[in-house]
């Protein structure tokens, strides 16, 4: 199957999907305290959600991945990776999801059954009290049950961890460490300015230059070109064995081989996560278009996808740079 091409000669083979705005903890970066979730009228059903990633499917998206939110907490969600999980192997190469964790013991087995291999799971700390702080109420050892019940269900498992200044960039070096005893990978990210939150963004932000010269003190960290589609640079880490991979939006411009595009709960398709051009896919679905019109809409969205970001932290205004939180678009 041949990709959409977008205007600027990517293809787009990667399509994230957001199941539920919802989340059992309320990441310090992520959301604020007490958000308004979206009323259930706004909301995909697992049916809608099928549809239309069956479209993108058909069109050439090779990899999907299941997010929100906690995509976990979405009431039957298993049976949406069951029905997507026939399409591996029909076009689709990959079907995976990023976790908080907190659910996997329940979900590991099922999600393995139905053609998930890996799980990118966030953890920010291996600390039960910084963990708590963080997510403003989580207790680690439901994230600690969850990797095990991963690893049982043989799940390979990329641990996400954002890099927190002040708050956790103490402990990093530690997690690659212990990601490389657990046989994990590891990914760091920079905090991304989306969504009001209570807290100063420009208080959060770690460039991951200053973090990954600081890992090389401790670490060998030897280049790779090994890639998972994403938007992440690769080491592999001479010591453990692993990988560590870099995804630095703020520092580093990660758009121009940007294959990807993302699908909210409301059937927004987003063209880029750092800006605000989509297309609203619920209303083509909802007036009862046929599978072809629906593949246009998309095609037409694509078309308009831009050149990338501009993220910057406003050091004057402290404002996000878009005005959705990351967890109505997935990450
Ligand atoms: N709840 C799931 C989880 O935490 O993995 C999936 C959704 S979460 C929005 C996806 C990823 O985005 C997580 O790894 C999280 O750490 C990251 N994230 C959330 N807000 C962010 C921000 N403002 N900047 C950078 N990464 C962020
Ligand atoms: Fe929830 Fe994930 Fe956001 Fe944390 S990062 S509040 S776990 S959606």
């Amino acid at each position: 199957m041949s990709a959409v091409i977008d205007p600027f000669g990517r293809a787009i083979t990667y399509l994230r999907v957001s199941v539920t705005d919802r989340c059992d903890l309320r990441c310090v970066y992520c959301m604020a305290e007490d958000m308004n979730f979206l009323p259930r009228a706004e909301i995909l059903s697992l049916d809608e959600i099928e549809r239309l990633a069956c479209a993108f499917v058909r069109l050439g998206v090779r990899k999907l991945r299941i997010t929100g939110g906690e995509p976990l907490v979405r009431r039957n969600v298993v049976s949406l990776f069951q029905r997507l999980g026939t399409q591996l192997g029909q076009g689709l190469d990959e079907l995976t999801l990023t976790t908080n964790g907190t659910q996997l013991a329940r979900f590991a087995d099922a999600l393995a059954a139905a053609g998930v291999r890996r799980v990118n799971v966030s953890l920010d700390t291996l600390d039960a009290a910084r963990f708590a702080r963080i997510t403003r109420w989580g207790r680690i050892e439901t994230v600690f049950q969850g990797l095990r019940a991963a690893r049982a269900a043989g799940l390979a498992v990329k641990i996400n961890t954002v890099a927190l200044r002040g708050e956790n960039e103490d402990e990093i070096s530690d997690l690659l460490a212990w990601c490389g005893e657990q046989g994990f990978d590891l990914c760091l990210i920079e905090t991304m300015p989306m969504g009001d939150i209570d807290a100063a963004r420009v208080d959060q932000y770690l460039p991951l230059s200053l973090v990954r010269a600081r890992l090389r003190q401790r670490f060998t960290l030897d280049e790779t070109d090994y890639s998972t589609g994403g938007p992440a640079r690769y080491f592999v880490v001479r010591e453990t064995g692993r990988r560590v991979g870099f995804i630095t939006p703020m520092t580093h411009n990660f758009c121009e081989s940007c294959n990807r595009v993302r699908l909210t709960v409301t059937g927004t398709l987003y063209l880029c996560l750092g800006q605000d051009d989509s297309a609203d896919l619920r209303t083509v679905l909802r007036r009862g278009a046929d599978d072809a019109e629906l593949e246009q809409a998309v095609r037409d969205a694509i078309a308009r996808k831009p050149r990338g970001h501009d993220f910057v932290i406003d050091r004057r205004r402290g404002a996000p740079s878009v005005s959705r939180h990351m967890s109505l678009t997935g990450g």
